[in-house]
């Protein structure tokens, strides 16, 4: 076949036409080269027209080979890479992956950038002082044998294709699509080898999947493209109404995860952490039930190890461990200022979706290609679903270094909570458990 033009392909998708593969093979392998107005373009017309399943299974499958796919054959024992569809507040990955590793299970993580209101792992754990994301292949795999966790952005080695669109989607609303967001998440966990892969897919106003049936829809597309290019994933269902813990930004989400690996952390992100790590060591074969896998993480929490893991997988990616017993070494901002309750009440909703907007709004999140974040602003949630609120009260702290940007945070957060009179409690935490057939594989 002739090369396709650009042109020719954004024509075909706005037009509701389905992509053959040598015409997406084209995309991916020209996709550093096409201007951005037509990229852009492509994606807004996906946004609109969606994808087959066979494009969606093609372009993850492109994507995943954009650059290298992880062997991780020469690493003992199974490994695991665990990945969040977005949301707000969400500092699992960050508890999660030393917490896994620290009960034995090896954690090969392939994380993201900020995308759209949502906060990304690469950012946050660019908050700890020398700490890169953006190390070797080589050097991924040594920490694996060592030390069994390690932590990678896509770069240019690996999957470069979603990094590519996942800049231009960030900035150009073109984030909220199931066949875009399932290619870029199965696309990294495919490149990072691992053999255990979990999903957690966001639910709610927080989420890109703004319902629990568009959450399935997601969670299904993933399920089938996994299956079809053989990889076994599981998907949970989670809550993303109202954000998770208290923290909403990088620093403090960072300082919020310590807190969390020491035991004293949120008991909606610990519980979360601990549930999607029973199912990461049940599929690893590390315990026969996920409770068990449960009651092992909880005894690596209160015994000390899983904060013990944080300060090596800290120290290998050249990070400074003093963060764990002193946090203030990470960006700090010039001002804490309150937002206050003009009624009185319970919460009955904490609508994630203003909260990170105003943590965006505040420099926490890119308005353009590359711009450079504020690490040290944010949001502290004081109050959350079924908390009691006085007139006056401190709702939230807003964590900000310019002023000028003060007033339109303020309103976003004053926006988010809801406060009525009758007693409310928070959703549950998980909504569902989906996993597809088993494939063949390591063992
Ligand atoms: N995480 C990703 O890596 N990609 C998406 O599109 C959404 C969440």
């Amino acid at each position: 076949m002739a090369n396709p033009s650009m042109l020719s392909l954004i024509k075909t998708k706005r037009d509701g036409g389905e992509h053959s593969r040598e015409e997406l093979a084209w995309l991916v392998s020209n996709v550093k080269e096409i201007p951005d107005y037509q990229l852009s373009a492509w994606l807004m017309a996906v946004v609109l027209r969606g994808m087959t399943i066979t494009e969606t299974t093609h372009l993850t499958d492109l994507m995943a080979h954009s650059g290298q796919v992880m062997d991780l054959s020469d690493v003992p024992g199974l490994c695991a890479d665990k990945h969040s569809t977005g949301g707000v507040g969400d500092k699992v990955t960050l508890v999660l992956a030393p917490l896994v590793a620290s009960a034995g299970v090896t954690v090969a993580k392939l994380s993201g950038r900020g995308l759209g209101h949502t906060g990304g792992t690469v950012d946050k754990v660019e908050a700890i002082p020398g700490f890169t994301p953006e190390i070797p292949i080589e050097q991924f795999k040594q920490q694996l044998r060592e030390i069994q966790i390690a932590l990678a952005s896509q770069t240019g080695e690996l999957a470069p294709a979603d990094g590519v669109l996942y800049a231009m989607r960030d900035v150009t609303a073109t984030v909220e699509s199931i066949p875009l967001i399932a290619a870029s998440v199965l696309s990294k966990k495919i490149a990072s080898g691992a053999d255990v892969i979990l999903l957690d897919v966001k639910t709610g106003s927080g989420a890109f999947m703004k319902d629990d049936a568009s959450a399935k829809a997601l969670a299904d597309t993933m399920m089938e493209v996994g299956r079809r290019l053989s990889k076994q994933v599981v998907c949970v269902v989670s809550e993303m109404g109202q954000p998770l813990g208290q923290a909403v930004g990088h620093s403090n989400e960072v300082a919020e995860a310590i807190l969390t690996l020491q035991g004293k952390g949120p008991a909606d992100l610990t519980e979360l952490c601990v549930k999607l790590g029973g199912l990461i060591l049940l599929g690893a074969g590390a315990t026969s039930t996920a409770e068990a896998g449960e009651a092992k993480l909880r005894e690596a929490i209160a015994s000390g190890a899983a904060i013990e893991k944080f300060r090596e997988f800290v120290k290998a990616q050249g990070g400074d461990p003093r963060v764990i017993e002193s946090p203030e070494i990470m960006p700090q901002p010039r001002l804490r200022v309150p937002v206050e309750a003009t009624q009185e009440g319970i919460v009955q909703q904490l609508d994630a979706l203003p909260i990170g907007i105003a943590c965006k709004e505040l420099g926490g999140g890119r308005l353009f290609k590359g711009a450079p974040l504020d690490l040290a602003v944010g949001v502290e949630l004081m109050k959350k679903v079924g908390d009691r609120v006085e007139k006056g009260e401190t709702l939230a702290y807003l964590l900000v270094n310019d002023e000028a940007k003060l007033a339109a945070a303020t309103e976003s957060v004053q926006s988010a909570y809801h406060l009525g009179p009758t007693p409310a409690s928070a959703p549950d935490l998980i909504r569902a458990v989906y996993a597809a057939e088993p494939v063949s594989g390591r063992s």
